[in-house]
């Protein structure tokens, strides 16, 4: 290896729509923060990027907004979507001493073709010297380590934040790919819904998710918990703290399960019939942050009569996945998205 090769290590980069996270080939995962941008209004001067701009949410004054632009697992803002990425890919790229990388981008499978071009041509103002795309279920499947290659199928459900996506993967090819924008966002949703209604207390997103983490469930638990938390009392409209159990975020999160559990069975029905049997082998994987929500597992094995489980450390899978695909560029050429510049 010579000097060059040392200094132009490559990169993967998972895009998600809560988080993003970047990989450096040889050292493993070197960044991950919210894919969150904080801008001033007045002039669309970028305020933060990440961790600092997430803390901003809900919090904000009129004068700064604190977006998420690829929140519904599609690109929402191009211009602040490549001020994102390249902000990340700079970060790494001028740490690092990383010279002119080659960079693969997992992209939420359902972007556009206008879309893929954008991510394209943002990785190379930051500084890549070739850019590859990978579609995400691909990514989180070999990041997992499943023999993606093999004819027979294998079924990824990645619940993230904005979407969760279910894909049959069989040699090389997505079979079949299902992508509904209802996730973690939609769970946090419910929480602030549920609370509002019921209890008349207004609570934030992030205390929402923060519920969620820490007491959420899809399942019964074999110890239900309970927590206390703040909000505004929306009749007296002042600050107000009360106890909520499992079992109440539970019947919250209801409804957002219940569409992911119905999204999973319509894929299956889609499945065709030979790989079905694979899967009935195999069984499904999740991963993604939503794999992560208490009883997930149990609630679709319940549901589908399939094995399921949670890949070890969900959260990194698809980052991971694209790591892969970096230190094996030539056997991994079958799945990266070829769009063609012109
Ligand atoms: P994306 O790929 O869309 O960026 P991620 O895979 O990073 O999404 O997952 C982010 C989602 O996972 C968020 O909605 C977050 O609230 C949720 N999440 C993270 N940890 C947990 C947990 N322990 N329980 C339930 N949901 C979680
Ligand atoms: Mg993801």
């Amino acid at each position: 290896m010579g000097l060059f090769d040392l200094l132009s290590s490559d990169i993967g980069i998972d895009l998600g729509t809560a988080n993003t996270l970047v990989f450096v080939r040889g050292i493993g995962i070197v960044l991950n923060e919210p894919s969150v941008v904080a801008t001033e209004v007045s002039s669309g001067r970028i305020l933060a990027v990440g961790a600092k701009a997430k803390e901003m949410i809900g919090r904000t004054p009129d004068q700064i907004r604190a977006v998420r632009p690829l929140k519904d697992g599609v690109i929402a803002d191009f211009e602040i979507t490549e001020k994102l990425l390249s902000d990340f890919i700079r970060r790494v790229i001028r740490h690092r001493y990383l010279m002119k990388p080659r960079v693969v981008v997992s992209v939420p499978s359902g972007i556009t073709e206008v879309e893929k071009r954008a991510v394209r041509d943002s990785a190379e103002n930051a500084g890549a010297r070739e850019v590859y795309l990978l579609q995400e279920p691909m990514a989180a499947a070999i990041g997992v380590g499943l023999p993606v290659d093999r004819p027979s199928g294998i079924m990824i459900i990645d619940v993230g934040g904005g979407t969760s996506e279910i894909a049959v993967i069989a040699l090389s090819g997505i079979v079949n790919n299902m992508s509904i924008r209802i996730a973690g966002d939609e769970m946090n949703e419910a929480i602030l819904l549920f609370l509002k209604k019921n209890y008349n207390l207004l609570i934030g997103e992030l205390t929402a998710e923060q519920i969620k983490i820490a007491i959420g469930s899809a399942y019964t638990m074999d110890r239900e918990e309970s927590l206390e938390i703040k909000g505004r009392d929306l009749i007296a409209g002042v600050p107000k703290t009360m106890k909520i159990s499992s079992v109440q975020v539970r019947e919250a999160l209801s409804e957002p399960v219940d569409a992911i559990v119905e999204a999973v069975r319509q894929s299956l029905e889609r499945t065709p019939p030979e790989l079905s049997s694979d899967i009935l082998d195999r069984g499904i994987v999740l991963t993604g942050g939503g794999a992560l929500l208490r009883g997930l597992d149990k609630r679709l094995r319940q549901e589908t009569n399939l094995p399921v489980n949670v890949a070890d450390d969900p959260l990194t899978c698809v980052v991971r996945g694209t790591g892969r695909v970096l230190e094996n560029l030539a056997m991994y050429n079958k799945v990266l998205i070829k769009s063609r510049r012109d």
